[in-house]
């Protein structure tokens, strides 16, 4: 390609409200450009990568036998009012409606579309298990999109979904999706880990996120620091240990007053007793029922293991009003003692708390002295918090470790959620119905091209793992004046073409230092510098990734680049 007519517009400054490297640097590197919030056009070079990730995609889940098909984008709402999602996604759902007034939504994801092809094509036990894949568009209408590519309303995403006829065979299915993932993003150049997650909405039995470490990562990966054991904050577990009380001899409980004292810092400061001995309550309402939730002061509730506690769809907090008339009390004040009616359930480490205090469920006042078992009981004393740094691994006996992890991709064992709700079923070897067994597995195309500049890039710009990298060389004649530079460029860059490698040719005629700026920002592994020593047959080549470069010989060129280029 030469650069004088590629569309290639490189930007000096940093673009407004960029918050994240990588999305500066997509749109300084002529990338991407957006149109509204969360949504972008890919420019040439950006496109090169997109494609270049899904080839790796493609060549991975064929090799995993899988089957690509397209569905469409658009999809009627039926089908989503016929397994509840119409409602349940909420307002991330992008709905519209046709001339004849028909609901319709673009799709998020395509369980609901794929499923409908099953039901409709599949009968016999002979035919499972398949998995098909695609790589196409999707839509969500993001609470807040940002980060440009990474968190936005209309992304790539790769989805699969596979169809067994019994569980073994969706653990097989499973497994051979999650070994390609590994593989996609070893292939991609990335530092990743699968972590187990919590299996939310879509329902199902087993799941891991693929993350790519990175300080800008939303999700919390908690793991330990010696065995493989690796888990999303929301899912990590906190094993039930064994505390020592702070103090031994039970005391007897005492009301005592608090005025303005709401929060647990201001409650241990005014009563000069550490956040160890608070226990907060936490009033919520799960599908529409109240459960007092109790935490210790210093630990902090994790609201999906509270939601799995109660198997409920919709976990929220209790408005004031719901406070005041299930449990007479006001928000800052809120405790177990005497309530009724509804159910309580504690973490482990509330269990052994000796001499603790709550709130006494009336404006001002707290109780000191509150011991578990004597002055309240619990319906069920369970893992309610977020694990902390520090913790015991739930495996082994080490201690867990905190990263910041992009989630780049999702396997998930579905089960018969979908099958059961759009009636895809088979008739198995003994000519009884069943239901499809099965497993969706995704990968954010787009997402993935901002986790790959985040893991590499320096301050001039990106550094493409060759893999991925939108042209293996980058060619630069130093002065466009000299007709021995621009003939010597020209005919290199013919003869690397021939080899099969794709070249950018910067043929514009631009002060040398534009030229080097701009290749150190879109980041081609290779650089080839023509300059005045080409009247002595020799060029420059430079590594961009280690910034090592050699002088050497035009016609040792093709060899040094194909070595090169298997090494970085
Ligand atoms: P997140 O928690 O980041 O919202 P998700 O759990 O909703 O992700 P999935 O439904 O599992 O995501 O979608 C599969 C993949 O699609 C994700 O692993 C991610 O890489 C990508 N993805 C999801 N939402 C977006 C988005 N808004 N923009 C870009 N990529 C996305
Ligand atoms: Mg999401």
């Amino acid at each position: 390609m030469r650069q004088q007519h590629y569309f290639l517009p490189t930007l000096r400054e940093n673009p407004a409200e960029s918050e994240t490297i990588s999305h500066q640097l997509m749109i300084r590197a002529g990338l991407a450009r957006q149109l509204a919030s969360g949504i972008y056009s890919y420019l040439p070079l950006g496109l090169r990568v997109l494609q270049n990730i899904q080839r790796i995609v493609r060549e991975e889940m064929n090799r995993a036998g899988a089957q690509e098909l397209v569905m469409p984008a658009i999809q009627p709402a039926e089908l989503w009012q016929e397994t509840g999602r119409w409602d349940a996604y909420g307002p991330e759902l992008m709905r519209l409606k046709d001339r004849h007034d028909r609901n319709f939504v673009l799709g998020p994801t395509h369980e609901e579309v794929i499923t409908s092809i099953a039901r409709d094509e599949v009968r016999s036990y002979k035919k499972l298990p398949f998995n098909l894949y695609q790589i196409q568009t999707k839509y969500r209408d993001e609470r807040r999109p940002r980060f440009g590519v990474i968190r936005a309303r209309e992304f790539i995403m790769k989805d699969a979904y596979s169809f067994d006829k019994d569980s073994e065979g969706l653990d097989k299915s499973y497994q051979a999706m999650y070994d390609a993932y590994v593989r996609i993003f070893t292939r991609c150049g990335l530092h990743f880990r699968a972590v187990e997650a919590d299996a939310g909405a879509i329902g199902g039995k087993g799941t891991h996120e693929f993350m790519v470490l990175s300080e800008i990562g939303e999700d919390t990966i908690a793991y330990c620091s010696s065995c493989s054991y690796a888990a999303n904050l929301e899912k990590a577990e906190v094993v039930k240990q064994e505390v020592q009380p702070l103090e031994e001899r039970k005391l007897s409980i005492e009301k005592v007053s608090t005025p303005n004292v709401t929060t647990i810092e201001e409650l241990s400061e005014f009563l000069s007793v550490p956040r160890e001995k608070v226990i907060k309550s936490l009033l919520y309402v799960a599908d529409g029922q109240p459960v007092l939730a109790l935490i210790r002061g210093d630990h902090e509730l994790n609201e999906i293991k509270l939601k799995n506690v109660f198997d409920a769809n919709v976990l929220e907090m209790a408005t004031p009003e719901q406070v005041k008339e299930w449990i007479n009390s006001s928000i800052g004040y809120i405790g177990p003692i005497g309530v009724t009616g509804v159910k309580i359930v504690a973490d482990y480490a509330v269990e052994s708390l000796v001499n603790g205090i709550t709130g006494a469920n009336e404006e001002g006042y707290h109780y000191v002295n509150v011991n578990p078992g004597i002055d309240f009981s619990v319906h069920l004393y369970t893992d309610l918090r977020n694990i902390q740094e520090g913790d015991v691994c739930p495996h082994c006996s080490d201690i867990i470790q905190f990263a910041k992890g992009i989630e780049v991709g999702h396997v998930f064992k579905l089960g018969t959620k979908y099958s059961e709700k759009l009636g895809a079923v088979f008739l198995d070897e003994n000519g009884k119905e069943q239901p499809m067994v099965m497993g969706c597995y995704g990968i954010g195309i787009s997402r993935t091209i901002a986790a790959i500049i985040e893991q590499n890039h320096d301050e001039n710009g990106i550094i493409w793992p060759v893999s991925v990298a939108p042209f293996h060389v980058h060619i630069i004649p130093v002065n466009m004046k000299q007709k021995n530079q621009v003939l010597v460029a020209e005919e290199i860059y013919q003869k690397l073409k021939n080899t099969g490698l794709e070249v950018l040719l910067d043929d514009r005629q631009e002060r040398a230092g534009v030229k080097f700026n701009d290749a150190d920002l879109i980041g081609i592994p290779i650089r080839i510098t023509v300059g005045s020593k080409v009247d002595e047959g020799l060029i420059e080549l430079k590594v961009r990734k280690t910034g090592e470069s050699r002088e050497i010989k035009v016609d040792e060129l093709v060899e040094q680049i194909q070595s090169l280029l298997e090494t970085i």
